[in-house]
């Protein structure tokens, strides 16, 4: 059975002609590692997503933060970088994000009455105002009232400070 394949997709037909040029004109091209190709690849395209991090809305949104790749060396499994993407974007699973997609009835915190989001949870919650007198002291936070990226520019300096803060979130019942 006859299907249209490339034929007719402008680029798919520029791709197999420069694909058939290269074939017929460079015989070098099998002295070329697969693995060097892929690691290029790999490069130029780790660059290419920093490069729009950095021009993106989200630079502003988010800050001035290392990007998850120095992040991630510094955490050491996937499990955590996870978890810290998950606090830098504020998708940690709470009532109050699960309420915004209706999957969670009641976005309250039952203590506070406030909307219990991961920055309730962190920066205001009664339930934590023992494990956060500790934590703020282990950062070196001195108020006690700043705002969410205040408190991520404390977390995201070093690995030091940033297992201290993965090791206390289990105590915020995150993890
Ligand atoms: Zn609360």
């Amino acid at each position: 059975m006859w299907v249209p394949g490339h034929s007719g997709v402008s680029w798919n037909e520029k791709a197999d002609y420069i694909a058939k040029q290269v074939s017929d004109s460079s015989p070098y091209i099998d002295w070329i590692a697969s693995e060097d190709i892929l690691s290029h690849l790999k490069k130029q395209s780790f660059q290419i997503t920093e490069e729009n991090y950095h021009k993106s809305k989200y630079q502003l949104l988010i800050g001035n933060f290392p990007d998850i790749l120095t992040i991630s060396k510094w955490t050491g499994n996937r499990v955590q970088d996870r978890l810290i993407a998950r606090i830098i974007s504020k998708t940690i699973t709470t009532p109050g994000l699960l309420s915004r997609f209706n999957l969670h009835p009641d976005p309250l915190c039952r203590v506070c009455n406030e909307i219990n989001d991961i920055s309730h949870i962190l920066l205001r919650c009664q339930k934590y105002a023992s494990v956060r007198v500790t934590f703020w002291r282990k950062l070196n936070i001195a108020s006690a009232n700043i705002t969410y990226d205040v408190l991520l520019s404390h977390v995201l300096v070093n690995k030091n400070k940033l297992l201290i803060f993965i090791q206390t979130l289990k105590y915020f019942d995150i993890d």
